[in-house]
């Protein structure tokens, strides 16, 4: 099989390696950085998840490899855990016929494994900063015959506060080292950094192709991840739904939705793998005949599905994959038609609507669930509008003949027409509009009015009790007046201790300290991994608050 990889003169078990597993011909950015990197220049980009960036750099890297090394010939450098591990994953894969060794190292796993797999001998280390440090102070990653440094999704790692430690792993390598960085936007500080650390690198930008179309509206609202079936009844209650899908993460989750949204007063059914097949099509077809208005389904579930008429999507649970986010919102907007997708996202969950933001290069935007207040007005409205209509339409002899026979009994013509209004809408009875609790913010939008408001009731002292249950509120020793914002507290807690930043309840960050709520099961982890915080270049003690 020809392959046009191998124009770029790598060695013949890379090229069939990248042909065996099906990449027929490189992508804009492999075009770009192969060659440069195979000439030994510097290269800083701009460019996406989804692009090709890993094969990219990994490539020119497993090329120069030389076997039977014992120090490090290449270093990556990435943001989160998730990353390393795939790019570790990647360069083993692309590397499969030239025995590679690739070792991943990263916050919250046992130091000792990593050390004795870096005493035995790795040919590239991949690593999120905070770790790397770690052993290089504990003298077993040394990186001075370093060849080649990649720095990826620099202002990721910017933004969770890792520049200085960044700084410190280059420091550490030596100057004549090859210097690779990627970044979906360059801000200040990174082309200060590639100024300071990088030769005349190759400049490029990788424009990503626009993956959802313009027909489709892609908004988000920010819940706490308790309310959000409250959020999703607010929301039906004034959207003008035709047909909606929602997707939910797993199948229990489907079934649970559906349920409680029918209780609530909005028939929905859901679509999963636990169902029949007779009973999965009975439920396609329903909604397909718009018999049913509301479907909720895992991703699997409504792979098959094929229906124009949607008219709005909600990822009830933000998608880890942004291909599959681009696949749920690809369900609406169909046949020229225009359709919104919505998104749910907890305070926690920025990081993945920025890859998604960067996967499909579209904005989504942030809009606000509505309060009481606009559900109120907006029944009211309905219901004048339906009485218009029936005004306009006429054809209620029998009702007017009711009306003059209580105008007969004494009684007053607006007082009857408002008893009749308030008959008319005791069906929303059924519907009362759930509370929501105040969320925290991500720190660089201001708070909206719900946390402004719900911060001034609160004393001084009620700020230390966590109000979610099963959540144990933490006090950080940095706050605001140390440049303390909500990702660097997410971004440090959950690689320090190595828990899930989606964990992580609300953040309050106070001028001289931080209030983090953390679930009960894994306070432990956090407290017990002693005072080995950090945030930027400051040291960080977390206790109980
Ligand atoms: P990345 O941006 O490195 O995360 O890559 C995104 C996806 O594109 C991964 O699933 C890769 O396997 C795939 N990929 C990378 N290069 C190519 C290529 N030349 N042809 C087809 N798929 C590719």
């Amino acid at each position: 099989m020809t392959c046009e990889f191998s124009k770029f003169d790598l060695q013949p078990q890379l090229v069939q390696t990248v042909a065996d597993i099906g990449y027929t011909e490189p992508t804009p950015i492999q075009s770009i950085v192969i060659p440069a990197m195979r000439a030994g220049q510097d290269v800083m980009g701009q460019s996406q998840t989804g692009s090709g960036k890993t094969a990219a750099f990994s490539l020119p890297i497993l090329h120069n490899l030389q076997t039977g090394r014992q120090h490090v010939q290449s270093l990556v450098v990435a943001p989160t855990r998730e990353l390393a591990i795939q790019v570790a994953d990647a360069m083993q894969t692309y590397g499969r016929q030239t025995a590679v060794r690739v070792l991943a190292v990263y916050g919250g796993q046992p130091y000792m494994r990593q050390i004795s797999r870096l005493k035995k001998g790795a040919d590239v280390v991949v690593g999120t900063p905070g770790r790397l440090l770690d052993l290089i102070r504990k003298d077993v990653l040394k990186l001075d015959r370093v060849a080649t440094v990649v720095l990826d999704e620099a202002d990721e790692m910017l933004s969770m506060g890792f520049i200085a430690d960044i700084e410190a792993i280059m420091d550490q390598t030596a100057p004549s080292r090859q210097t690779a960085l990627f970044s979906a936007t360059l801000p200040q500080r990174i082309l200060r950094l590639a100024e300071k650390y990088m030769n005349a690198p190759k400049s490029f930008k990788i424009g990503c192709k626009q993956l959802t179309v313009d027909t489709v509206e892609q908004r988000y609202y920010l819940v706490n991840e308790a309310d959000k079936l409250a959020a999703l009844t607010r929301l039906f209650e004034i959207e003008p739904i035709t047909s909606a899908l929602i997707f939910a993460r797993t199948r229990l989750g489907t079934t649970e939705l559906g349920n409680e949204l029918a209780l609530r007063g909005f028939p929905a059914e859901a679509l999963n793998g636990d169902m029949s097949q007779e009973a999965r099509l009975q439920v396609l077809n329903r909604f397909r005949d718009n018999k049913l208005k509301v479907l909720v389904a895992t991703d699997v579930a409504a792979r098959g599905l094929d229906i124009d008429d949607i008219s709005h999507v909600f990822n009830y649970d933000l998608p880890q994959d942004p291909e599959i986010y681009v696949h749920r919102v690809g369900r609406t907007g169909r046949a020229g038609k225009t359709g919104i997708a919505i998104t749910f996202l907890t305070p926690q969950e920025r990081w993945g609507l920025r890859r998604i933001e960067g996967f499909t290069n579209q904005k989504i935007t942030r809009m606000t669930l509505p309060s009481a207040e606009d559900i109120k007005l907006h029944r009211e409205e309905q219901l004048v509008e339906k009485v218009m209509v029936w005004l306009r339409r006429g054809r209620c002899n029998r009702e007017r003949e009711i009306v003059a026979q209580l105008l007969e009994d004494g009684h007053d013509l607006a007082e009857v027409a408002a008893v009749a209004l308030k008959l008319a809408r005791a069906e929303e009875k059924q519907r009362p509009i759930a509370p929501l609790k105040a969320v925290a913010d991500f720190g660089a939008q201001a708070p909206g009015p719900a946390l402004k408001r719900s911060n001034r009731r609160k004393g001084r002292g009620r700020e230390r009790a966590s109000h979610e249950r099963g959540m144990v509120r933490l006090l950080l020793s940095s706050g605001r007046s140390d440049g303390v914002r909500v990702s660097h507290v997410v971004g440090s807690l959950s690689h320090f201790a190595d828990i899930p930043g989606r964990s992580l309840g609300k953040i309050s960050i106070q001028n001289q300290h931080t209030l983090v709520d953390v679930p009960e099961k894994l306070v432990g982890r956090v407290l017990g991994n002693g005072a080995n915080y950090r945030i930027g270049n400051k040291n960080v003690s977390v206790q109980r608050a």
